[in-house]
């Protein structure tokens, strides 16, 4: 179960809604599941109307300041700009990491987030 608060969602569908027609990616952070920042990061994909790619160079300055903050990467999110939020067979087979997966179809306005590559569904309870 991920825990995020309304505005730290809304903040997050901002950064997604901006990156249109591309695909946005970023990282939630925080702990115990609950979501206390965001961490939009540049899609570097050569596709990024097709695909994601975090840039490898800010990742690994966004982990190393979560790690020196005491925070826990919660969850990688990312768009489609078209099509539902469930993953894609890309998404499925580029999962490696062990956080869960949140989509946003920007299209339906809908967001769900998911184990890969197993595909289990996990909660989003959105908080005041
Ligand atoms: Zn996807």
């Amino acid at each position: 179960m991920l825990c995020i608060s309304k505005d730290l969602l809304a903040s997050t569908w901002r950064h997604l809604r901006a990156e249109f027609p591309g695909e946005g990616v970023g990282l939630w952070a925080g702990c115990w599941g609950l979501v206390t920042q965001v961490h939009p990061l540049p899609n570097v994909h050569p596709k990024p109307h097709q695909s994601y790619e975090a840039d490898p160079v800010e990742l690994l300055r966004t982990l190393q300041g979560l790690e020196a903050a005491g925070l826990e990467l919660l969850a990688i999110y990312h768009s489609h700009p078209t099509g539902p939020a469930r993953p894609s067979p890309t998404d499925t087979s580029k999962a490696y990491w062990r956080v869960p997966y949140v989509i946003f179809a920007l299209e339906s306005s809908e967001v769900r987030a998911y184990r890969l590559p197993e595909g289990e569904e996990v909660g989003i309870e959105i908080r005041q």
